[in-house]
């Protein structure tokens, strides 16, 4: 189990992770989300001793980091794919980290096979790996001493679809077997689909932490319907006067309430629909609203011009 506890890191005057606390779960995969700058890899900088905290602290099983004796075969990191030594080649990275942590060799080619590095892949030099292989050397480094938990910085970074698919699968399996996931994204639809328990942070504090289920249920009321019909003007019209927000949304409508409300309203209009469904999406809006004096953009809902010939 991670626990991070009243945990604050400054740099000079700037707060960059400001009094945050969570803990990770075994069996869980955590997602750690916010946007660019939110304090996500200070956090985890800290929650391995690279950094250390201006007060708080960080416990992995009960032991901050530093005092783990051989912390790899206990906590797998990766928070830089980039960082390896560019001249050397893939099986070298992880033969070094093996033979540091005491493992035999064979576990190299396990690994390797493991996040589908071929053999002449692993010959190269990491100065020619695209990005997403580096990530997935990086996933090899992390897993190689079998440790308990793992905690990744953005790992889907550079990664092709099916790549994400693959980590996403292997992540997955790796907390059923008991183990304890962190991971961290900028972008909330990759942890989305993969975390069971979601922290978000703007501005390097939490500002929304739990299941996916009971952040939706924590901010009910949001129910969001999109909607295109041969006359997008007067169901828009048909909706306000009901007192619903409506929004333009591609060649249709956002609306802020139910699929049977916009249809009620569209028959009482005589408005011919060509597409009704459920906007779900609840966990974007969420998402940043509550980090939006956080984004540097602010949310399309809010920023967007509106398009010619819909209504505002
Ligand atoms: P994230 O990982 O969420 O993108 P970071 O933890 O990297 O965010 O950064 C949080 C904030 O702390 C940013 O504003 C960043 O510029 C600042 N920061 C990070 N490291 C340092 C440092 N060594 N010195 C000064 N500011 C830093």
């Amino acid at each position: 189990m991670i626990k991070v506890e009243g945990l604050t890191r400054k740099y000079g005057d700037f707060v960059a992770v400001d009094d945050v606390s969570f803990t990770c779960q075994p069996g869980r995969v955590t997602g750690f989300l916010g946007p660019n700058g939110a304090g996500k890899s200070t956090t985890m900088r800290v929650m391995v001793g690279l950094t250390p905290p201006s007060s708080g602290q960080v416990t992995i099983g009960g032991l901050r980091y530093q005092d783990i004796p051989n912390p790899a075969r206990h906590v797998g990191v990766l928070l830089d794919a980039s960082a390896q030594h560019g001249g050397r080649t893939g099986r070298e990275v992880l033969a070094l980290g093996a033979r540091t942590m005491g493992l035999p060799a064979s576990r190299v080619d396990e690994m390797l096979a493991l996040v589908s590095l071929t053999p002449s892949e692993a010959k190269r030099r990491i100065r020619n790996y695209s990005l997403g292989m580096k990530q997935r050397l990086g996933i090899a480094h992390a897993l190689l001493g079998d440790p308990k938990v793992l905690i990744l910085d953005e790992p889907a970074n550079g990664l092709d679809p099916a790549g994400i698919r693959w980590m996403r699968g292997l992540l997955k399996g790796y907390a059923d077997r008991g183990g304890t996931v962190l991971l961290s994204s900028h972008l909330l639809h990759e942890v989305e689909q993969i975390a069971d328990e979601m922290i978000l942070i703007g501005r390097g504090r939490i500002v929304a932490q739990g299941t996916r289920q009971s952040l939706l249920d924590g901010h009910a009321g949001q129910k969001q319907t999109l909607v295109t019909s041969l006359d997008n003007a007067a169901l828009a019209a048909a909706l306000a006067g009901k007192g619903v927000a409506v929004e333009p949304a591609g060649n249709g409508l956002r609306v802020s309430t139910t699929t049977d409300q916009v249809g009620r309203a569209a028959i009482e209009a005589q408005v011919v629909l060509t597409d009704l469904r459920d906007g779900g999406g609840g966990l974007e809006e969420l998402f940043l609203e509550l980090t939006a004096d956080t984004q540097r953009e602010a949310p399309a809902s809010l920023a967007a011009p509106t398009p010619e010939g819909t209504i505002s």
